[in-house]
């Protein structure tokens, strides 16, 4: 039934809502590629922490961005993250790269270089699964399926602190408050802030487990096509 879906199925929201790990499992039930944002913007910032540049420094930021090689992969089960032919796939993750990212993707011209990549990856598959910030806004706006995923903030500290196998009350409250910082520093950003496409369908994944915002998200992707189940 699912191998019917042909088009784009974007999923914007903030940090820990469960995001990736819905987009990966929609992709692969609904037989499409899958493409990370979230993952490029972290190897641009891989690479400006590596050349010893500032982070807020939008200038040389840039400058780094634009001549760095950065590869992305499409397939949902095997995550290729490289710059400049490394891979950086671990790297991304790390609480150095987290703390900078948002300053290094609030930066005009790496989000322009970082958006015609992104649509050029698109262009390339039948079907795909983009997930980011302003995939719905900005980088598709024409997109065959738009949803916005949210949680409350109590739901997305304690689903950031499963990730990280974190149980401390203490540190819980620490990840609560970087989410917020990351959320406040993309929603309030001059160039595509984090917010709903006007056509993007929310849903609210606080009381949800992950496999019913799956089920929930697959179902909208094939209603948006027409495909009966
Ligand atoms: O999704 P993830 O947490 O990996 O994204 C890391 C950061 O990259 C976000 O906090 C945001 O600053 C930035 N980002 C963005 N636009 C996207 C995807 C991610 O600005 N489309």
């Amino acid at each position: 039934m699912s191998a019917d879906f042909t088009g784009q199925v974007t999923l914007d929201g903030p940090s820990g809502t469960g995001k990736s790990s819905v987009a990966r499992a929609v992709a692969a039930r609904i037989d499409a590629a899958y493409l990370d944002t979230g993952a490029m913007y972290r190897a641009a910032t891989v690479a400006v922490l590596d050349a010893g540049v500032d982070p807020e420094d939008g200038e040389a930021v840039a400058g780094v961005v634009a001549r760095a090689r950065i590869d992305v992969g499409t397939t949902a089960g095997a995550e290729l993250v490289q710059v400049d032919g490394v891979d950086v796939a671990e790297r991304i993750r790390s609480a150095e790269v987290t703390r900078a990212v948002s300053a290094v993707s609030a930066v005009p011209a790496v989000r322009r270089q970082l958006v015609d990549q992104q649509r050029a990856l698109v262009a390339a598959a039948d079907a795909v699964v983009v997930e980011g910030r302003d995939i719905g806004t900005v980088v598709l706006p024409g997109a065959t399926c738009k949803i916005y995923l949210t949680a409350a903030p109590e739901a997305r500290a304690q689903r950031r602190a499963g990730q990280l196998g974190v149980t401390d009350d203490a540190e819980i409250v620490a990840i609560a408050a970087d989410l917020r910082r990351r959320d406040e520093y993309d929603s309030t950003r001059e160039d595509s802030p984090l917010r709903p496409a006007a056509d993007a369908i929310v849903v609210d994944s606080t009381d949800l487990d992950r496999d019913q915002v799956v089920d929930r998200v697959v179902e909208l992707a094939q209603q948006s096509v027409g495909v009966s189940r």
